[in-house]
């Protein structure tokens, strides 16, 4: 589990060095311990090098492992599809939400909300490569969401998230990162306050840090390669 650790040290000396190249504030990224499909154990190590912020993407595997380790210092961050009927268990259970994409979720996220916790922390996942195959809403809807996400109390519209294609092309990446920054920028002009794009994973954070990714959701670089994954 070392290795781990070694990993861990390892992208942080990546973060750096593209923030630095970029002329960024170190503090002005966060990576985010994306966990889905390792066990407790790998995320115990990862905790014990230094890392309290994790993602998961299934809600009952999540949920096995939150309860596991029951440890208030940690945040979890929902990054996968959501199904109505797991707002409920994600809205009680989670610290963020990266992949959110209807109304009709939002709606139901902001209901079932303790007013005791903090609002819950949204991002919008935004689909930039326009394959109809991909999660996330278009770029022109994200506007409409985001507005509707603002009148809901129990909800912290936070910035965008989004996963481009899979692709060798580094400038066409670059190129969708950069749109997800201008589209938070013309966000921003619109009177959304957001502070967060979740953008860039293990084999392309200095592209995204480039472009202004404030959060990198790594994996594999981080755990290793995944076990393939029963489907839930
Ligand atoms: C799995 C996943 C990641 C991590 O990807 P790696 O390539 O393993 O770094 C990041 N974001 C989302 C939404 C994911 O589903």
């Amino acid at each position: 589990m070392t290795e781990i650790a070694d990993n861990l040290s390892a992208l942080q000396t990546r973060i750096q060095k593209a923030a630095f190249a970029a002329g960024r504030d170190l503090e002005s990224i966060q990576l985010l311990a994306v966990s889905k499909t390792f066990g407790v154990e790998k995320i115990l190590a990862c905790q014990a090098a230094g890392q309290l912020a994790f993602g998961e993407n299934y809600v009952q595997e999540a949920l096995l492992k939150i309860q596991t380790l029951q440890d208030p210092r940690l945040q979890w961050h929902f990054l996968g599809p959501i199904q109505s009927n797991k707002t409920r268990l994600i809205a009680e259970h989670f610290d963020w939400v990266h992949s959110l994409e209807r109304e009709k979720i939002a709606q139901r996220l902001n209901e079932a909300r303790s007013p005791n916790a903090s609002p819950l922390n949204i991002c919008i996942e935004v689909n930039m490569s326009g394959e109809a195959s991909k999660s996330g809403v278009k770029p022109q809807d994200a506007f409409a969401l985001a507005d509707y996400i603002s009148r809901l109390p129990r909800l912290l519209l936070r910035g965008l998230m989004c996963i481009p294609e899979p692709t060798q092309d580094t400038a066409l990446r670059a190129q969708r990162f950069s749109e997800l920054r201008q589209l938070q920028q013309a966000l921003i002009a619109r009177g959304h306050p957001l502070d967060t794009l979740s953008m860039g994973m293990s084999d392309d954070l200095e592209e995204a840090i480039t472009e202004g990714s404030t959060l990198v959701r790594i994996g594999r670089a981080l755990f290793g390669a995944r076990p393939t994954h029963p489907n839930q």
